[in-house]
Parts: C-alpha cells; sequence; structure tokens
C-alpha cells in the first residue's frame, strides 16, 4: 500500500463494551459501514439495528432523542434543525389539502404565518382564536371538523397561560390531534397531559447556551415514525456536532431553568411593585389572571418576564438602550439576560380583537433571565426605570 492510501484506511481504535465513555461521544460520520452488502440491506429494510446515513439517523441525534423523549414522559422523538424547522416539517407531515387547523392568535410569529401564508397555499384552512376562549375552543372543534390544534403555554411574549386539560379533552372528543409547541415551558413541563405531540426549540433552554439551533418533536412511537420518514425527506436534519452541544446543555437544564425561573419571579416581584410599571405579565405573580391554574400545570413558571410601561411612545426603546446587563437580543435560555423593547415585538397583523387578545401593548417589554445575580438585574432595572422618566 503506498502512503495515501494507508493514511486513508488507518487502524481503527474499538471502545470495549464495558468501557464506555461516561460522556456519549460526538459521531461526526455522514456514513456508517456494515461488513456485506447482504447486511447493509437488512440494515435498510430495520431486520437489524444500526445507522446508514446521517440525514436519517446518526448515534449523537438518536442520543439526543432518547434523552429528550425520557425527559418529556413520551415513548419517543425525532429531532431536526431548527424550533422551526420541528413546528413546520410536523404540520407538514400531519396535515393534507381539505384540512382545517385552530391555531391562536398568541402563538409564536413564524407558526402563524406557517399556517396563513404557506398552509394556505397547500389547501389547509385555518381558525384562529384567543388562547384564553375555553367556550370558543370548545364550540370551535365541535362545529369545524378539525384535523389538529396546535397551541402554546406559556404564550411568548406575554405568559397568557392555556388551559391544557380542558382544551386535549376537547380535542380528543372531537377526534382533532393537539401539538403542543412547549418551548417555553421546557421539555420537564406538561408530561402530564394528553397531548399528542409536543415541539420544541432546543435553541432555548436544551442548548442554554445561546450557540446553537435545534428542534424536536416528542410523541407516541406511531406518530414518531410517521415523523421521522418525512423529516427525512424534508431534510432539515440536525448535525451530529450541534445534538453534542444539545446533550452537553442539558446536563446543567435544571440548574438553568430554575436558578432563571428564581431570577425571572423575583424581577417580576419588583416590576409589579414599579410606579412606572403596569401589568406584569408572569405567571408566578399571584395577579397573574390564570396564577392558579398556572400553579396546577407547572412545576416552573418559566424564565420569561414581560411587562407593560405606562409611559408610551419610546419610553421602551429608551428603556431597551439604557439597561446595561440585558442585550437587545432575540430567543431566552442563555447565559445572558436578553430585553426585547415594543417596537421589536408586534405589530400581529391581525383583525382589532384578535390584535387585542394577543395581549401586546404600545409599552410591552419582554425580558430574558440569564444566569446574572437577580440583585444586580434588579439595581440596571431600578437605575434605567429612574433614568427613562426624568
Ligand atoms: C424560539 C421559538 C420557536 C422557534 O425556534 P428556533 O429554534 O428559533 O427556530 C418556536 N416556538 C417558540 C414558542 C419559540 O419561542
Amino acid at each position: 500500500m503506498k502512503d495515501r492510501t494507508r493514511l486513508n484506511h488507518p487502524p481503527r481504535v474499538e471502545v470495549p463494551a464495558d468501557n464506555p465513555p461516561l460522556v456519549a461521544p460526538i459521531y461526526q460520520s455522514v456514513k456508517f459501514e456494515y461488513p456485506s452488502v447482504a447486511e447493509t440491506l437488512r440494515g435498510a429494510r430495520h431486520e437489524r439495528e444500526g445507522f446508514f446515513y446521517s440525514r436519517s439517523g446518526n448515534p449523537t441525534t438518536r442520543q439526543l432523542e432518547v434523552t429528550l423523549a425520557a425527559m418529556q414522559g413520551r415513548d419517543d422523538a425525532v429531532v431536526c434543525a431548527s424550533g422551526v424547522g420541528a413546528v413546520a416539517q410536523t404540520l407538514l407531515t400531519l396535515l393534507q389539502q381539505g384540512d382545517h387547523v385552530l391555531c391562536f392568535a398568541e402563538t409564536y410569529g413564524p407558526t402563524r404565518t406557517l399556517i396563513r401564508r404557506t398552509l394556505k397555499r397547500y389547501g389547509v384552512t385555518h381558525t384562529m382564536l384567543s388562547i384564553e376562549d375555553d367556550a370558543g375552543i370548545e364550540r370551535e372543534l365541535a362545529a369545524t371538523p378539525t384535523k389538529l390544534v396546535i397551541f402554546e403555554s406559556p404564550t411568548n411574549p406575554v405568559t397568557k397561560i392555556a388551559d391544557i386539560a380542558r382544551i386535549t379533552r376537547a380535542a380528543r372528543q372531537h377526534g382533532a390531534l393537539t401539538v403542543l409547541d412547549n418551548t417555553l415551558a421546557g421539555p420537564h413541563q406538561h408530561g402530564q397531559y394528553d397531548v399528542d405531540l409536543y415541539v420544541h426549540s432546543l435553541t432555548k433552554y436544551v442548548s442554554g447556551h445561546g450557540d446553537v439551533m435545534g428542534g424536536a418533536a416528542i410523541g407516541s412511537t406511531e406518530l414518531i415514525h410517521k415523523l421521522r420518514g418525512e423529516f427525512s425527506l424534508i431534510g432539515g436534519t440536525l448535525d451530529p456536532h450541534a445534538a453534542f452541544l444539545m446533550q452537553r446543555g442539558l446536563k446543567t437544564y435544571y440548574l438553568r431553568y430554575e436558578s432563571q425561573t428564581a431570577s425571572a419571579q423575583k424581577v417580576a416581584e419588583f416590576l409589579a411593585g414599579h410606579p412606572a410599571v403596569g401589568r406584569v405579565h408572569y405567571p408566578g405573580l399571584p395577579q397573574h389572571p390564570r396564577h392558579a391554574l398556572a400553579r396546577k400545570q407547572m412545576r416552573d413558571f418559566g424564565t420569561v418576564v414581560a411587562f407593560d410601561l405606562l409611559a408610551g411612545g419610546t419610553a421602551g426603546d429608551r428603556l431597551a438602550d439604557t439597561l446595561k446587563l440585558f442585550s437587545i437580543a432575540a430567543s431566552m435560555g442563555s447565559p445572558e439576560s436578553l430585553i426585547i423593547p415594543p417596537g421589536l415585538l408586534g405589530p400581529r397583523e391581525l383583525p382589532p380583537a384578535l390584535e387585542a387578545a394577543s395581549g401586546i401593548a404600545a409599552g410591552t417589554v419582554r425580558l430574558a433571565m440569564g444566569l446574572d445575580d437577580p440583585e444586580d438585574l434588579i439595581a440596571d432595572l431600578a437605575e434605567a426605570l429612574e433614568s427613562i422618566r426624568a
């Protein structure tokens, strides 16, 4: 063998079965080989275990999938390249021409646009209600044959709480599938409800470091099997290195989520007592309209706090420009604390009644807690609120 051929076929290091690495390794390989054509064909027919091509399966992304499924308390999961990818690929898998979708004014923007624009092009119709309109949801499911209900709790940014038991009961009764975008609550919450599929942006709390994007759908063996086939055709595959970083992020998931939730509670309480602030939107506050429901449904109230500045106009922008510890940036669940001023939250381009239901006012600001000490965050907010008043 010549040198260049030998370099291309090096000796392999095998890890003994009784000597596993403590950290799940990165299988940064697109291809996997079987010992023969016969075994390769058996692999392709799913008659034996193994991997072949990373778009349809890779041990590192698989490790992340089984971890997430266990965390959410379901059979299986399939991961993909972003949270929006998880939403889009799930809806494209489950819906066909002529189907009807129930969705909500408070829903994450790209999901609403996907339903209103993209799915409309494929002949999928929808009804949009407010997530707090429980009677309306029940009426709509009884009146209109509906394939699927997609909803969130808490909603982004004003943390409205869906009555998950009531929505899933009505959907089950009328034969509609439920898809809960569980991103804000995180995969450790809401597993006790009769939800068919959970979708997540892993970019937020699972990654936890603001340095990698990913998404997941989690549910029964049957539904995930169906999704996996279509996800592999649509092709928004999660890279194994990204899956490794997600798996690393998960090691500190509870520490981060609990710490950021504790900060959110303190910041929300501070804001609720501040004269420049109107409503504070945080499910952990007793004055939140669905605090009791949130207590019943949630283990942790979450890391996002929104509030309405009494002064309209440019007050929100000036606040964002004045704060030192909150970066003006999208997303949540990162080490850094973040702020989104009113101009970046709306408008939602909805009919007036639904625009009002979305809960975003002219002075609404969204905060996402990072890992900063909450006393420093409160001092920063106190100083900035004082300086924009002067
Ligand atoms: C961020 C987010 C998404 C989209 O996730 P990406 O990873 O940014 O694509 C979807 N739903 C909700 C509720 C989100 O907050």
